[in-house]
């Protein structure tokens, strides 16, 4: 058998002509009421199809058969495999699982490398006024999550104070950066520096050191600052927001950010990099400041004595140890540099 059944379709109306199609001599001859053409086989041109849709074959002339027995015309004029689009696909499975390997990297990449990145670009380009207008919110939620006001006595606060502003001057930062002493029976003895310029220090944490401890303490907290490191977790933290809610509907996750965000900082600290980042700026800027750059390390001697009187005294779940874990260890970092 080298015949088939088909309908064709002249490629200028759309009436169908029921046609006998039959291969004899290299050539498809096509009959039907008013139809007689022929073609030469090597110019029919197979139009891919999907699953069991019906077989279409371009004639040079512009018109098209259609046809259903995909048995016959295979047998009459011999149908190329990758006709079949699903066949088509088989065959290049490798290069869609490569492909789709690509694409889920690429997600990953981005999650774990990209939004960093993107967040340390765009913390590099906010202005600080920017940063500054942050600063009301995110002291007004973290003033009302975890603080009560200071008891320290005023003489010693505006000393300390004093103290701060002096450091300001030599870091660069703006003068509108502030330090502001509180009590928070959550956080006990610790210091926070929030996006926008505000360095939260607890009394707990002030009143057993000497004043030269605690302002290597701010040192290390304007640090945070002048590197942007809360600003850089807090965009990072928007964009994990939007990817999630981009990516998997997460409204939530968007939603809560807000909320959250000051929260991050305050409870689980910033990265081993930026403490590291953080203890090199302050021995920096208390030589800059014309203070021994060894109080760095004294202060962190300090704290550490502190923290761990102050952990043992709570029994707390959360100390400053629980955000700054490799004390010790940065404790010999600070000795070497001074
Ligand atoms: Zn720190």
């Amino acid at each position: 058998m080298s015949a088939f059944d088909a309908d064709y379709f002249d490629g200028r109306s759309s009436r169908r002509h029921p046609v006998r199609a039959e291969a004899t001599g290299g050539l498809l001859r096509v009959a039907g009421e008013s139809i007689a053409l022929e073609a030469a086989l090597p110019d029919l041109r197979f139009l891919p199809r999907v699953g069991g849709t019906p077989l279409r074959i371009a004639l040079p002339d512009g018109g098209l058969l259609v046809a259903t027995d995909f048995n016959a015309v295979d047998a009459a004029v011999g149908v190329p495999l990758e006709t079949d689009l699903a066949h088509r696909m088989e065959s290049h499975a490798r290069i869609v699982a490569a492909a789709l390997a690509f694409i889920v990297g690429l997600g990953v990449f981005g999650y774990y490398y990209g939004i960093p990145w993107a967040a340390d670009r765009i913390a590099d380009r906010l202005p600080y006024e920017a940063e500054t207008a942050l600063s009301g919110d995110f002291m007004d939620a973290i003033d009302r999550a975890f603080f009560e006001p200071s008891k320290l006595e005023a003489a010693r606060r505006e000393d300390l104070k004093a103290d701060f502003q002096a450091l300001v001057a030599a870091s660069g930062l703006p003068a509108s950066t502030r330090v502001e002493f509180r009590v928070s029976k959550l956080l006990g003895a610790n210091a926070v520096a929030i996006p926008g310029g505000t360095v939260i220090m607890t009394d707990a944490l002030v009143k057993p050191m000497t004043d030269a401890e605690v302002v290597g303490v701010m040192a290390h907290e304007l640090g945070h600052l002048k590197r942007r490191h809360g600003l850089r977790v807090v965009i990072g933290g928007s964009l994990y927001a939007v990817l999630s809610f981009t990516f998997l509907g997460d409204a939530g996750a968007l939603a809560s950010l807000a909320s959250t965000a000051p929260q991050i900082i305050v409870q689980s600290g910033y990265s081993r990099d930026y403490e590291r980042e953080a203890d090199a700026y302050a021995v920096d800027l208390l030589r800059a400041a014309g203070r021994p750059p060894g109080d760095y390390a004294a202060a962190l001697e300090a704290l550490s004595r502190i923290v761990h009187k102050d952990g043992e005294r709570r029994g707390s779940e959360w100390t400053y140890l629980s955000s700054h874990p490799d004390l010790a260890e940065r404790i010999e970092r600070a000795r070497e540099a001074k």
